[in-house]
């Protein structure tokens, strides 16, 4: 049957919008909140060579905003332009697209602002005698007037969105949105500290910065005291540059508020970067903790695309694996190398209080050999049912076992030391304990016990994670009778386990059978290595119970590595030494205790008196 023609769907022909509608439309894009207005306002004051910039709020900024400048100001015809939508100056052919130097080359933000709201501007062109004042309200029809102004640019923003209701009902509180503009503007102060900028709100002066270095700038936002809880990083290679800080681990944050990352002076929010930045502080912070960082990025614009968002928060560039190496390459030498991963100068500022270090999990040397192991082992010859203990360990299938396959691909060297103590590379052991080497610098000194640890974590992290199961038969196959507490959690972590290495099969009634063990665990500490690491797994858990891998991986390493009291020869301490700097954090243990400690000889001469 055929509709009748009356119940057909309602028909409207296209028509192109007003401008004034299409401009309230993309106003919603470019601008969110009063923040938003203050952003692209400094932005343009900057674009226009600004040297000093007055930014004045009232109410959050919902009742009012100004931002004055002292910039090349305009011709009253590029006055009248402003404020059409895709009018600008900054871009005039699609190849200036693959390079943009400015913030702005849109053309959308001042078109954007005056469609949702009461808009004047006075502009001064360098040069010209008067100044040229321009009103314009809800993307209305422009009123020219003129009026005295000194050169530069003023713009002020009155009732924002008073004419879009729905968004005007979701503008937060004036605290709020003050809050945001102030983010605004501590972005826009840090990434040009060469630009003088005031900013006051409710007649309250909130900042008064004068064009500055960096330092300088640092310093009047975060305060002298925080200023020196940063390192101050710098690197460069074909592909970019990176200069900036990075806060010292003991001065970690609650929240991600302190992280700043600017991609050619433009604020970016960007995963990847803070990823680099976190791994490299590994187990260095607390956790839940943050790490304050500050950092410029200056690559070729040519590799950059801006132009996926509007708002330009989010950037993309090519090589991101690259430069997530150098990041994290550069963090984790800058907290090296200043003394901040442990111990790397005798001079000692107090800097390794903040560490976690963990005393407890290392207390050895353990009684040898106790028959009754911990968490409910014992031992069990399965035909004669006698109770047996474990025999002495030596290290050498550890050590000189197959080479490490420490750390990824992209994993970096040490930052420092291995060269060093390749160069003169003479060794020896003290007190079955430390190993000592002699390095261009000085003396190189290595806790034997958590570099191992360090080496046989990141081993066991990637065998965990990749499932590469490498596993070491038993030639005569053990079993071990357990407490049930035990047994469950065995079967709990029996592919964890599989994947670690262990080759354990589950008979019932509280008793097991080891038929292999990784190999990093010597002959004759099987089911020792096995009792400790589940105790010690048990603890961590309690601590953590997220992180069952990383627990694993720890405890496994902490129960298998070699301990203090286990002496080594020679090619087991250069084995050991150059495994620790093939990982990919040879300066801290699992734990976050230092592994390495470098004297430099000044250090000793200072000591010893003598002046050269
Ligand atoms: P965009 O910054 O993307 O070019 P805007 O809408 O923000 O677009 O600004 C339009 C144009 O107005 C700019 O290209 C610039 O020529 C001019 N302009 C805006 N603000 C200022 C200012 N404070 N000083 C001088 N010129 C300005
Ligand atoms: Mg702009």
């Amino acid at each position: 049957m055929i509709s009748p023609v009356s119940e057909m769907p309602p028909y409207h022909s296209i028509a192109l919008l007003p401008e004034h509608i299409a401009n309230k439309i993309a106003a919603g894009e470019v601008i969110q909140r009063p923040a938003s207005v203050i952003k692209e306002l400094l932005e343009n004051s900057l674009d226009a060579g600004a040297a000093r910039i007055t930014v004045v709020v009232k109410e959050g900024g919902t009742s009012y905003i100004q931002v004055g400048d002292d910039g090349g100001g305009m011709e009253e015809s590029d006055a009248r332009l402003a404020f059409l939508r895709h009018a600008t100056s900054k871009i005039t052919a699609v190849e200036d697209l693959e390079e943009i130097r400015t913030y702005g080359f849109r053309g959308e933000a001042l078109a954007s602002i005056a469609a949702v709201a009461r808009v004047a501007m006075v502009t001064r062109r360098m040069g010209n005698d008067t100044a040229v004042a321009l009103k314009v309200e809800g993307g209305g029809p422009l009123t020219v007037s003129r009026e005295a102004r000194e050169p530069g640019t003023t713009i002020t923003v009155q009732n924002l969105f008073y004419n879009v209701p729905a968004r005007r009902k979701f503008l937060k509180s004036p605290q709020t949105e003050f809050r945001h503009i102030h983010e605004a503007v501590e972005r826009i102060a840090l990434s040009r500290p060469d630009a003088a900028i005031d900013f006051l709100s409710d007649g309250e002066k909130i900042l008064r910065l004068s064009g500055e270095s960096l330092a300088e700038r640092v310093i009047d936002l975060f305060g002298e005291r925080q200023y020196g809880s940063m390192i101050e990083v710098r690197e460069a290679n074909e592909l970019l540059t990176i200069h900036g800080f990075i806060g010292k681990p003991s001065f970690g944050r609650k929240t991600r508020a302190q992280q700043f990352l600017f991609l050619n002076r433009r604020f970016i929010l960007n995963r990847n970067i803070a990823h680099a930045v976190y791994s490299g502080y590994e187990h260095l912070l607390e956790k839940g903790a943050f790490p304050f960082f500050l950092l410029f990025l200056e690559i070729d614009p040519r590799r950059v695309d801006v132009n996926v968002h509007p708002s330009k928060l989010e950037a993309k560039f090519e090589e991101e694996q690259a430069v997530h190496r150098m990041v994290h390459a550069m963090v984790r030498k800058a907290l090296a190398v200043g003394g901040h991963a442990p111990g790397v100068s005798m001079a000692g500022e107090g800097d390794l209080g903040a560490l976690r270090f963990d005393r407890r999990q290392h207390d050895w040397p353990r009684k040898p050999h106790e028959t009754e192991l911990p968490g409910g082992f014992q031992i069990v010859d399965t035909q004669t049912g006698e109770i047996l203990g474990t025999g002495g360990a030596r290290i050498a299938g550890t050590l000189l076992g197959p080479p490490a396959q420490a750390g990824p691909a992209v994993s970096t060297r040490g930052p420092e030391g291995q060269g060093e103590y390749q160069e003169t590379g003479r060794i020896w052991q003290l007190h079955s304990k430390y190993i000592l080497s002699q390095i261009k610098t000085g003396l190189l000194v290595v806790d034997q016990h958590v570099a191992h640890e360090r080496i046989l974590y990141e081993r066991a992290l990637k065998r965990l994670e990749t499932g590469g199961r490498a596993s070491q038969q038993l030639l005569f196959p053990t079993t071990v009778a357990v407490q049930a507490v035990v047994y469950s959690l065995l079967e709990e972590l029996l592919p964890h386990l599989t994947g670690l290495g262990f080759e354990i099969k589950l008979f019932g009634k509280n008793t097991i059978v080891v038929e292999g063990v990784p190999p990093d665990v010597r002959a004759g500490s099987e089911e020792r290595v096995l009792a400790e690491m589940l105790e010690l797994y048990r603890e961590y858990q309690k601590e953590s119970p997220m992180d069952v891998r990383d627990n694993l991986a720890k405890s496994f390493a902490c129960r298998a590595a070699v301990k203090a009291g286990d002496p080594l020869d020679e090619q087991e301490m250069r084995s050991l030494i150059d495994q620790l700097f093939a990982t990919k954090m040879p300066y801290v243990c699992p734990h976050g205790r230092p592994v390495v400690l470098r004297i430099p000889l000044e250090e000793l001469d200072r000591r010893f008196g003598r002046t050269s």
